[in-house]
Order: structure tokens, then C-alpha cells, then sequence
């Protein structure tokens, strides 16, 4: 009978470990509510109805006090490590070390409400106050390459905001995005925040993404994205923020510290596996420095093709017929990728890089991959016109390594990106080694830029008439 009693005291001891552990860790399989996971878009968008209302009735102190509830969990060691990690074995994209610092990034530099500055004007009418007020239920679509860090940035700023945000990620990250979105909820409720601040359907789907852009509930879509999703939010009906595809473009002069422009490039290019779209895709070089600049760049770790069979072997093997970049390329290391070339190189190599000419396929397609072409040309005001062209017209990122004032202005002028990176690695541009916020969502089709907390509002107005003008 004891040793009956002693048994069962092991397996009721063994269950509870279980169940502890499942709670710690809960990962992958989730139940099938709670915690904003559900099982319809529309009980998602009701449930975030729902939250949103009782967001509206908190203060602003409740809603910093949320915002600094995820910037806390996210940057909780264990929260942070199991995020990147997850992202990465998930979706085979970019590289751990750096997904820790790209979510770390999302939650330490996404601004708060501070964002919210309210205008006050006065006069002998009164006072007319503007403010940025909530759009409501926001319908955020997130993509694979940056799917723990938009979250954790769009959840920000949405909810700084005064917004609740239903997520549709991609199917392909599903199950990182579910444990993030339930890890987020979790230490909201905990906190005091109603539930539901931060939502998704259990099974994403483009049918699920098509439900939600259509239901007049969701009172704003933000895409994050290629340039697909970004015209399809666009073409809803309904207010929309694109962010969209880039290519940024490198260019390089003669009046440049050619050492730091070569390690800087190198830096940007292979983070995370070149993926983030503001990262480096190409380079125009003037002739004078390109050696020097190439031989730097192989001193910080670029394997420069010379051959030209093997630059064309390493373009079938990594481009589709269509001549986009192949899915189970993008987001791989240099060394994977000429590994699959049948090229041995150390670890240290971290991005691939080849003279090619000016309409190479490598130049003027986002290939999102540590492949770096490089075009020779004879002066700055060639390759400004050659980095415009490589740019396709997305106003996305650019980047430019000279001394000259005026040329630098030039490219600025000329491309008219939203993010320009003088003299540093791109990363600088959403607030890595440069001043200013962060954000994962870049809305350059429809201008709001670097988008915060404001982005997500609506301007109303409020006036009082023929009182409260103190002055
Ligand atoms: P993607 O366009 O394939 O997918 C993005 C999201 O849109 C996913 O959730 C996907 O499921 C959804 N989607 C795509 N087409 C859809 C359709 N027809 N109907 C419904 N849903 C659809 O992009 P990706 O490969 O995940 O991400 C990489 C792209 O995103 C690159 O082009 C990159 O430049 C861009 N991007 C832009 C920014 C920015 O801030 N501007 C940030 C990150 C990535």
C-alpha cells in the first residue's frame, strides 16, 4: 500500500512537472484559445473589438505602463533567446546572434506614448486642442523575415497609440508569432491590461489575411512586406500603411575612408543574413578605389568571385526561373550558400561579393542573401545615376560612403529614400549605431517613414469655443 501511495506520489509529482514546464515553455502547440489565439479571424477581430474599447477608457499612464510590460518580457533573457532562436529554426532565416539584437532593438527603441505630442492652439476664440487618438482594431500583416521583431514593434507603437492589433503573420513563422503573441498577452493580463491587446488567428492563411483586410471592423491594415501584399492593402478600400520592398544601393567615391567604408558595408550586408531590407544589396564603386575597397572588404570577410562560369553557376543556383531570388535561399549564410556551390570557406566569410556589370541580376533584384555585386564605374556622378536606377523606384534605403557634401547631397536629392545611411553600415538608419527610433515597419509607399506610435493615429480635434485662452 506504501509503496502504492509512493507511486502515485511520484506520477502526481511527475504530472505537475509537466505541466509546469508546459506553462514555462508552451512553445509551439498552443491550446486553442486564450491568451489572443484563436481559432476564427472573426472571433479575433470581435475579441480585439472588444479590448480596444476598454483600451480607450484607460489613462495614458496605463497605456506606457503596457508598452513597458512588453519592452520587459521581451528583454527578459530567457523570453529574448527563445524568440530569436524559434524565429530562426522556424522560418530558416538570418542568423540567432543577430536576431537577439533585432529584437532587442524592437523593444528597447520603439518609442512609447511620448510619441503622442498633442497641438494646442489659442486665441481670442478659445482653445482648439489636436491630438493623435486611435484608428481602433488594427490588421498588421508581418513577414518572414523579421517576424518576432515586427511584432514586438507594431504591438509598441499600436498600442502606445490607444489600438488594438490583430497579427497576420506569415504562415511560415506561424508558430514563433503564436508563442510571442501569447508570451506578450500573458504579462499584459498579469499587469492589469485587458485581454486581447495583441491578437492571431491560430492558423494563419492568406485566406484568413483576405477575411481580415476585408471586415470593417479592422479599422487600419499595416503591411509589412514585398510588393504584393503592400498593393493589396493598398487597394482595399480602407486606410493602409505600406511598407514595402527595397534594393538599397551602396555607393562609394574617392573621397572616401575606404578601410571603415569597406567594413561598414560588410557589416550591413551580412546582417542577419542580408534579409532586413534596408541592408546593402549592391555596390557602385568609383574605379580609383574599387581595389582597394574589394581588398578591404575580403580583409573584413568577403569571398570575392572572380570566375565568371562559377558567378553563373552560383546565379542558377540560387535564382528562379523568373529570376527572383529561390525561398530556400534567402536568409542563408554565404558560407551555406557556396557550401551548396561545392565552395569550402571558413566561418569567418560572410558575405560573397563579384565585379559584375550595371544591369546584372544581382544588382537589380532584392535578393535578400549575403551576395554582394559590385559595379566599377568611372565617377561619382555615374554611379549616383546607377544607384537611382538599382533602386527600382522604392524611395526605400540608401547608402553612401564619401567626404564630399555636395555629392552626398546629390544621391539624397536624387533617390529620395526614406532612410539615407551616410558613412556607416545601413543598421545605422533604424537607430543601430545612429541616432533616432527604431522601427521594423519602413512605410515608404505611403510616407509615413519611420513609423511610431503616431503613425497609427488618427489627428482629431477638439475645440472649446471663446474660453480657456489664458493668455
Ligand atoms: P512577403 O511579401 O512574401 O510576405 C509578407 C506578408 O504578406 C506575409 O505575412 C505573407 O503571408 C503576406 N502576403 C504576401 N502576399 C500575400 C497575398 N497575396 N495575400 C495575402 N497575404 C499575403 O514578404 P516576406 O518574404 O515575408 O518579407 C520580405 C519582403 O518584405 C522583402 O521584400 C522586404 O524588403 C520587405 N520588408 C519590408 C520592410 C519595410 O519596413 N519596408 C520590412 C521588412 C521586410
Amino acid at each position: 500500500m506504501d509503496m502504492d501511495l509512493k507511486a502515485i506520489e511520484q506520477m502526481v509529482e511527475q504530472v505537475l512537472r509537466e505541466i509546469q514546464s508546459e506553462q514555462m515553455i508552451n512553445v509551439t502547440e498552443q491550446r486553442k484559445e486564450g491568451y489572443g489565439l484563436f481559432s476564427t479571424i472573426e472571433e479575433a477581430i470581435e475579441a480585439s473589438e472588444k479590448a480596444q474599447k476598454k483600451l480607450l477608457y484607460t489613462g495614458m499612464a496605463d497605456r506606457q505602463k503596457y508598452v513597458d510590460v512588453i519592452r520587459k518580457t521581451v528583454l527578459n533573457k530567457e523570453n529574448l533567446e527563445l524568440i530569436s532562436r524559434l524565429a530562426v529554426e522556424e522560418t530558416e532565416i538570418g542568423c540567432y546572434e543577430h536576431k537577439l539584437i533585432k529584437n532587442r532593438l524592437a523593444a528597447e527603441k520603439t518609442p512609447g506614448t511620448e510619441d503622442l505630442i498633442s497641438e494646442a492652439v489659442t486665441g481670442d476664440n478659445g482653445l482648439t486642442l489636436i491630438e493623435y487618438c486611435p484608428f481602433g482594431v488594427i490588421g498588421a500583416i508581418t513577414p518572414t523575415t523579421n517576424p518576432t521583431e515586427t511584432i514586438i514593434n507594431n504591438s509598441i507603437s499600436m498600442i502606445a497609440g490607444g489600438n488594438t492589433v490583430l497579427f497576420s503573420p506569415h504562415p511560415r513563422a506561424k508558430k514563433v508569432s503564436r508563442l510571442l503573441v501569447k508570451m506578450l498577452n500573458k504579462a499584459l493580463i498579469e499587469a492589469g491590461a485587458p485581454s486581447d491587446l495583441i491578437s492571431m488567428v491560430e492558423e494563419p492563411s492568406l485566406e484568413n489575411t483576405e477575411k481580415m483586410i476585408s471586415n470593417p471592423k479592422v479599422r487600419l491594415l499595416v503591411a509589412t512586406g514585398g510588393p504584393s501584399i503592400v498593393k493589396k492593402v493598398l487597394s482595399s478600400g480602407k486606410k493602409a500603411i505600406g511598407a514595402g520592398a527595397g534594393n538599397p544601393p551602396v555607393v562609394v567615391d574617392e573621397t572616401a575612408d575606404i578601410k571603415k567604408a569597406a567594413k561598414d558595408i560588410v557589416d550591413g550586408c551580412s546582417f542577419d543574413n542580408n534579409v532586413p531590407c534596408i541592408a546593402e544589396k549592391e555596390v557602385f564603386a568609383v574605379d580609383s578605389i574599387c581595389d582597394h575597397l574589394i581588398q578591404y572588404m575580403k580583409d573584413n570577410g568577403a569571398y570575392l568571385m572572380t570566375d565568371r562560369q562559377q558567378i553563373e553557376e552560383l546565379k542558377a543556383l540560387i535564382t528562379t526561373e523568373k529570376g527572383g531570388p529561390k525561398t530556400s535561399f534567402v536568409g542563408k549564410s554565404a558560407v551555406y550558400i557556396l557550401d551548396q556551390l561545392g565552395v569550402k570557406v571558413p566561418d569567418s566569410v560572410r558575405v560573397i561579393i563579384m565585379e559584375v556589370p550595371k544591369d546584372d541580376l544581382f544588382v537589380q533584384e532584392e535578393m535578400m542573401m549575403p551576395i554582394l555585386p559590385i559595379v566599377r564605374v568611372s565617377d561619382v556622378d555615374t554611379a549616383i545615376e546607377y544607384a537611382y536606377e538599382a533602386e527600382q523606384g522604392n524611395r526605400h534605403t540608401a547608402i553612401m560612403h564619401s567626404q564630399n557634401v555636395e555629392k552626398l547631397s546629390k544621391m539624397a536629392k536624387i533617390l529620395e529614400t526614406t532612410i539615407f545611411v551616410k558613412n556607416a553600415p545601413s543598421f545605422a538608419g533604424i537607430g543601430a549605431g545612429g541616432e533616432g527610433h527604431t522601427t521594423f515597419t519602413i512605410a515608404g509607399p505611403t510616407g509615413e517613414g519611420l513609423t511610431s506610435a503616431r503613425s497609427f493615429c488618427r489627428k482629431r480635434k477638439c475645440v472649446l469655443a471663446d474660453a480657456f485662452s489664458i493668455r
